[in-house]
């Protein structure tokens, strides 16, 4: 039996044993969460465990506001909230991410509107944000996509220029560095997320970070994740003025954030560590290109993905995947499925049931085409999954079963030029 065959050809598997694992919750959850309870209130405004969260997560970021909230969804919609985005506004968003990232933008009966990507940072291209440009216009919503920042010194410029504001939707990008600045302080608002699947977990939960460092800004975040509740102001008003919903984060989920975030940097590093292990060694497979970090950069990989070159491969990203699972790989053929517009909910423009609003405010069509590296990155990339506890063979191992599996299909495409 060649070595070299396939797995899924009945060749032996690379990878034989098992993944590292590890617990993501011990003790220092368990201490803090007594000490919640024992508050014997679980609101976040009366206890010290969402504050004492916050003020741990403004002091590495080196920022004087963020507002808490109940998951990465809500944090983005308490952005674009803050923002002033309302009825009839657009807001360009990204064609490949979490659906989590434009709720927020139909809840405020805006219109999401779709940028392109470069077509190996997966990341929006600042050329075609700035084709997107209308005179409704209101917000850029940036996604730093699995940890890899945005190139945000042009959107900034353009967001100046055309007196934008900027949302970065940092749900997969904790701790990521764009030359040299974290991700999440860059624009007028950071949102994460601390859902059970990111760096860092409380369950659900989510951050806002308000950039401006403006107190007023601040007070309005924070009550557009509390049903305008003034709270913060010196004489606290009931009044309402206009709509914001209930997003607060409980005693609890900030007990467990604040155990968590001691553990983030460690997380990150280590991510960083094996994506990089892995991004080096994808680019020198003959077929395969590499996600593209940008060196003054620091990526924090929440999942690694790649791209074949279908000019070499002699594969579709299907094939591929299923090669690699064999091999013991566990990984997905892209991402999300298909690019957020071709979704039903884009495609009828029903937000809400049997309505067309907002949609029927703008001139935005979502056809196919759209946003054509978008769909052309989802139709021929390869995510596999990371974790902090993996182990240095396992990524070693990963290296190999994709190095196998491409040396296989570039063979099969062009046999008189290899060995
Ligand atoms: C996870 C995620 C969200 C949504 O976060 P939730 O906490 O699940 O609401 C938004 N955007 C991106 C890019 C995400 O990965």
């Amino acid at each position: 039996m060649l070595t070299n065959q396939l797995a899924i050809h009945g060749g032996p598997k690379t990878k034989t044993t098992p993944f590292g694992t590890g617990n993501r919750f011990g003790e220092e959850e368990v201490k803090e969460l007594i000490e919640a309870l024992n508050q014997n209130t679980l609101f976040y405004h009366f206890g010290k465990k969402v504050n004492q969260f916050l003020e741990d997560f403004n002091n590495m970021h080196g920022v004087k506001y963020s507002v808490a909230t109940s998951s990465g969804t809500a944090a983005i919609h308490v952005a674009l909230g803050a923002a002033g985005v309302t009825v009839g506004d657009e807001v360009i968003t990204s064609p490949i991410t979490d659906q989590g990232t434009v709720i927020g933008i139909l809840y405020q009966n805006a219109i999401p509107v779709f940028a392109d990507l470069h077509p190996y940072s997966f990341n929006l291209d600042p050329k075609s944000i700035e084709e997107k440009i209308t005179e409704k216009t209101k917000a850029i919503l940036v996604v730093h996509l699995a940890g890899n920042p945005c190139d945000m010194d042009p959107i900034m410029e353009i967001a100046k220029k055309h007196n934008l504001k900027v949302i970065e939707d940092c749900a997969q990008s904790y701790l990521t560095r764009y030359k040299g600045r974290l991700v999440g302080t860059i624009g007028d608002y950071g949102c994460f997320s601390t859902n059970d699947f990111k760096h860092i977990s409380t369950g659900d939960g989510g951050i806002v970070t308000v950039n401006s460092g403006n107190e007023q800004d601040y007070h309005r975040t924070h009550a557009f994740a509390d049903k305008n509740y003034q709270r913060l102001d010196d004489k606290v008003s009931r009044d309402i003025h206009y709509l914001a919903p209930n997003y607060r984060m409980t005693e609890l989920q900030g007990a467990v954030g604040i155990a968590q975030l001691r553990k983030l940097n460690w997380i990150c590093e280590t991510r960083h560590q094996y994506g990089e292990m892995l991004n080096s060694a994808v680019g020198v497979v003959d077929g395969l290109y590499p996600m593209d970090i940008s060196e003054q950069d620091y990526c924090t990989y929440w999942f690694y993905m790649f791209r074949l070159n279908p000019e070499v491969l002699s594969c579709s990203n299907e094939e591929f995947s299923a090669a690699l699972a064999a091999e013991g790989i566990p990984n997905q053929a892209g991402y999300i499925p298909k690019v957020l517009y071709v979704q039903p909910m884009f495609q009828q423009k029903q937000a809400y049931l049997n309505s067309q609003f907002p949609f029927s405010l703008s001139a935005q069509d979502y056809p196919k085409g759209l946003c054509p590296v978008a769909e052309e990155i989802l139709n021929t990339a390869i995510r596999i999954n990371l974790s902090e506890f993996y182990e240095q063979q396992d990524i070693e191992e990963i290296i190999a079963a994709v190095t196998k599996v491409a040396n296989y299909y570039s063979m099969e495409k062009s046999p008189a030029e290899s060995k």
